[in-house]
């Protein structure tokens, strides 16, 4: 990746995110728990959830990776924290598109994305793409119940 690239990408908000990682720590007893790997960049992660009733109570995450990984991992946390399951899959499906979308597509950001749309200039770039993504299908994998591994491919 060149430099200029790097610019780009590594905003002010990003590099907050990865030197300090919001929610990053182990949650006891998790309700769901379901981790992430991916084996292009050798980002792990670790996905822990709280529910209370359908409500996301707790979110948090361990891992290491790249600062785009823990960036993003961090941003979700923070996205989802307090949002019922189904809020929770919405933000992930406009998080999807927004880095998936066709890059002549039209794409019209969600609010719900709020402060995760600084990471939109990741789409430009395929194979970070799974980096920004990886903890988001470990997200689901643990609101679908969680206990499997989540890779990218
Ligand atoms: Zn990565």
């Amino acid at each position: 990746m060149q430099m200029s690239e790097l610019d780009e990408l590594y905003q002010e908000l990003i590099m907050d995110h990865n030197r300090r990682p919001r929610n990053f720590r182990p949650i006891e007893c998790p309700d769901r728990e379901a981790n992430g790997y991916n084996p292009f960049c050798g980002d792990t992660v670790t996905l822990y959830l709280k529910m209370d009733g359908a409500d996301v109570a707790d979110v948090a995450f361990q891992g290491s990776g790249c600062a785009i990984s823990r960036a993003s991992a961090s941003m979700m946390t923070e996205a989802v924290k307090g949002k019922s399951g189904e809020e929770a899959r919405q933000v992930f499906d406009a998080f999807h598109e927004m880095l998936t979308h066709p890059p002549d597509s039209e794409f019209e950001p969600d609010d719900a994305l709020g402060d995760l749309e600084v990471l939109s200039g990741v789409s430009e770039f395929p194979t970070r793409i799974k980096c920004a993504t990886l903890s988001w299908h470990a997200l689901r994998s643990a609101l679908d119940g969680g206990g499997e591994t989540v890779k990218t491919e």
